[in-house]
């Protein structure tokens, strides 16, 4: 059981938005999908969806190629949010549930069950318009799953949401997948994606960039981050050769180095200027990563 994407390129016009890109996602895989705006992350959901055709390449979930239309089995909360206004929370879920396949009677008790574990039970019978934006989309997020989708595709789900809510999402989409579904949404919050992914991919102009485990992704960018902290001035220590990048934070200055000799030779040179108060070798972030493979769009 896994979705493939195999060399699959969408053009608009002269312009390529998604370029030759291979995925390939395991069955029960929280996968995250990376991307500056503008990158191609919606535009590749919509073609796994079936919402739009690729040019080239191919698509499907577990050896059949599939559409949102007709398969109950996949689950979308779309980039544009949108719910019917002046419905009312509990009747449109139920509603949304019988469009994805349950029973009037099964979608009840979903929309019920799902309400209350996101907390907005005392919302049900008011109109999606009396709502605030966050809540709204607690609701849609709801729609995108209360069938039990196999596959979750979404996109943004954190976005506009406070950090209680952050956490509440988190858990119900953990939970999700720990039931055996497979989830795959795009997000431009690195920490969500390095809480919550197995797996995941950066795509830059339509091309994949990286993509692998997180772990297989830290050790394959190489470079590492040095946290020295010290009452001395250190300034000096940033023109040392291999140091690529250097940010000051409130517990010392984070120096990126490309290799752990490197780091031993901050070290040393910073224990000549005088005593520190932390030295510490750390992993990239994502965030690091991130940029550095993205980062030079606008440049
Ligand atoms: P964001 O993070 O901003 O949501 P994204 O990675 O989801 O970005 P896409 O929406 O997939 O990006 O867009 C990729 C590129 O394709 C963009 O340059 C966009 O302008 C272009 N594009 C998307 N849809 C169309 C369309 N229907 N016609 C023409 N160009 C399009």
């Amino acid at each position: 059981m896994s979705l493939q994407l195999e060399n699959v390129t969408k053009r608009f016009g002269d312009f390529t938005a998604v370029d030759q890109l291979n995925l390939s996602i395991e069955q029960g895989t929280m996968y995250g999908f990376l991307g500056a705006n503008g990158a191609g992350k919606t535009t590749t959901f919509r073609m796994i969806l079936g919402l739009l055709n690729a040019n080239e390449g191919k698509i499907t979930w577990n050896q059949k190629r599939i559409s949102y239309a007709t398969s109950p089995e996949i689950g979308y909360l779309p980039e544009e949010r949108g719910l019917y206004p002046k419905m009312k929370v509990a009747e449109q879920l139920i509603f949304l549930g019988q469009l994805r396949g349950m029973s009037k009677s099964a979608s009840k008790r979903a929309a019920s069950e799902w309400l209350e574990k996101m907390e907005v039970s005392h919302y049900e019978t008011k109109k999606v318009e009396e709502l605030s934006k966050g809540n709204q989309q607690k609701i849609q997020v709801i729609a995108s799953l209360m069938h039990q989708p196999k596959l979750l595709i979404l996109d943004e789900p954190f976005s506009g949401l406070d950090p209680v809510n952050v956490e509440m999402l988190k858990n119900a989409i953990l939970e999700f997948r720990n039931n055996g579904a497979t989830i795959l949404f795009s997000s431009h919050r690195m920490d969500h994606v390095e809480e919550l992914c197995e797996q995941l991919s950066i795509i830059h102009q339509g091309k994949q960039v990286v993509s692998g485990s997180l772990r297989e992704v830290k050790r394959s960018f190489g470079r590492q981050n040095v946290r020295i902290h010290s009452e001395y001035d250190l300034a000096s220590l940033a023109s040392i050769e291999g140091v690529t990048n250097v940010q000051q934070s409130i517990e010392g200055a984070i120096y990126q180095v490309e290799t752990e000799e490197v780091a031993h030779e901050l070290l040393a040179t910073a224990l000549q200027l005088g005593p520190i108060r932390h030295f510490a070798i750390e992993e990239p972030s994502l965030q690091d990563i991130f940029i550095e493979k993205v980062g030079n769009v606008h440049a």
